[in-house]
This record gives structure tokens, sequence and C-alpha cells, in this order.
């Protein structure tokens, strides 16, 4: 579904994505994991079209799109930071995209509940985000995205705010999301425990370059060198 084909991104003279090759399969769910400031974050914002692209090729069903406008390419995209608008209810902020597209309100209404009701948000859809513990505004951001039906949807390290018991319960709620919609889903985080337990396939990269891909348990069991090794904690 995605390929992205020697892709470079400089800020400035500093190279921060260093000529990758990654594929996502269709209906996959993806893990790009790394340590803090290796380009997780930069090439989640290159494939949503937040960043331009400097070299190389982003195809999406095989279709180039690096020069396609964010809002054209069916992409949604949850930060860590929820992004929330704070003067508008969960309703609002579900609903806000089909609002902007004209969406009849019945309509909208109707689908905000569906949303809602997938992820358990029903009984808080007249509230302001202020008024919700921080699972649930996470919930709020992903409800957001998916009501637009994304065929790909992009997670950066939306977890790693939420308390340790939370975050686990949420791993399971997403990974229930992400077979409920039949979504392609690429998942940015920097913790390895949720990379093994999520992915069906994960990405490894180290210093903007692409350290190893594959199945978690061939990536643990068959680390190609000492980075992935001490990283993904296999006692190679
Ligand atoms: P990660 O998400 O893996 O922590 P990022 O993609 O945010 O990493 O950052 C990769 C590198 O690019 C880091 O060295 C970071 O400091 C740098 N960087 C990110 N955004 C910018 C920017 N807007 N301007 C300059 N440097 C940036
Ligand atoms: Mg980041």
């Amino acid at each position: 579904m995605i390929n992205l084909r020697n892709v470079r991104k400089f800020y400035g003279a500093l190279e921060v994505i260093k000529g990758v090759d990654i594929t996502v399969e269709d209906g996959e769910f993806a893990v790009f994991v790394g340590p803090s400031g290796c380009g997780k974050s930069t090439l989640l914002r290159m494939i949503a079209g937040l960043e331009g692209i400097d070299e190389g090729d982003l195809i999406l069903n095989g279709k180039r799109i690096n020069d396609v406008p964010p809002d054209k390419r069916g992409i949604a995209m949850v930060f860590q930071s929820y992004a929330l608008y704070p003067h508008m209810s969960v309703a609002e902020n579900i609903g806000f995209s089909l609002s902007l597209k004209k969406v009849p309100e019945a309509e909208i209404r109707r689908q905000v509940e569906a949303v809602a009701e997938i992820l358990q948000l029903t009984d808080y859809l007249d509230r302001r985000p202020a008024a919700l513990s921080g699972g649930q505004r996470q919930r709020v951001a992903i409800g957001r995205a998916i009501i637009k039906k994304p065929a790909l949807i992009l997670f950066d390290e939306p977890l790693s705010n939420l308390d340790s018991a939370l975050r686990v319960q949420m791993r399971a709620e997403l990974q229930r999301l992400h077979r409920e919609l039949k979504a392609t889903v690429v998942y940015v985080t920097h913790d390895q425990v949720e990379a093994m337990t999520m992915a069906d396939r994960i990405v490894v990269l180290n210093k903007g370059v692409v350290a190893q891909e594959g199945a978690p348990m061939s990536l643990y069991h068959e680390p190609d060198n000492e980075f992935v090794a001490t990283f993904i904690g296999s006692p190679k």
C-alpha cells in the first residue's frame, strides 16, 4: 500500500532521513520503532504530507504522491498531544471534519454516535476535552481520525502520555480497532514492548536509516546487527 523509495529529508544541512526504503502492505499494522531523534515523526509527517520530501518517492497504492496535498491523500494522523479543540464538545471535535465538508447535521450526529460507540465515548459526547481523562482525550483524537474513514491511519506515539495500566489497555483497543476498521496502520513508538506486542511488521530505525525490517519474532531471534539486538533486547 505504501512504498518509500530512497527517501531523504534535510533540515538545513542536517540530513535526518538518509535514504530509506520501506514497504507497508495493505491492511497491515506496521510499527516504526527507534530511539528518540531517529526520525520517526519526520517519516510519518512526510507520509501525511505535513513535511516535504527532499529526495526519493512516496508511493501510495501505486501512485506517486510526493506532491499531493495532505487533505487529498486519504490519510489520517493521530498525534501524541491529542491536539483537540478546547472550546468544542467531544461530539463537535469528532465531527469537525464532516462539518467542514457541509455534511448535514443529522448525518454528522449519526456518524459521531457510531464512532463514539466504537471508542466507548457515548456518555461523554457533550463534555469539553478539559473534563476528560488522558485516555478519553486520546480516544477523541482517534475518533476524529477514523470518522473520515481513512484507508491509512498514522499514529505518532499515541499512548506515551498515558499511565502504564491505561497504555496496556489502549494497545489492545487499538488492535481491535485495526481489525474492525480493516484499515492499514502505521504506528510510531520508541517503546520496544509496544512494537513487539502490536506489530505485524516492525521497521527499526536508527539515526535516519532502517536498521532492520521484519516480523517481530524474526527480529527478536535473528537481529541483523548489534543495534537491533540491543534495542529489541534479544539475547544475541
Ligand atoms: P523522533 O520522532 O524519532 O524522535 P524526529 O523525526 O522528531 O525524531 O526528529 C529527527 C531529527 O530531526 C532530530 O535530530 C530532530 O532534532 C530533527 N528535527 C525534527 N524536526 C526538525 C525541525 N523542524 N527543524 C530542525 N530539525 C528538526
Ligand atoms: Mg517523534
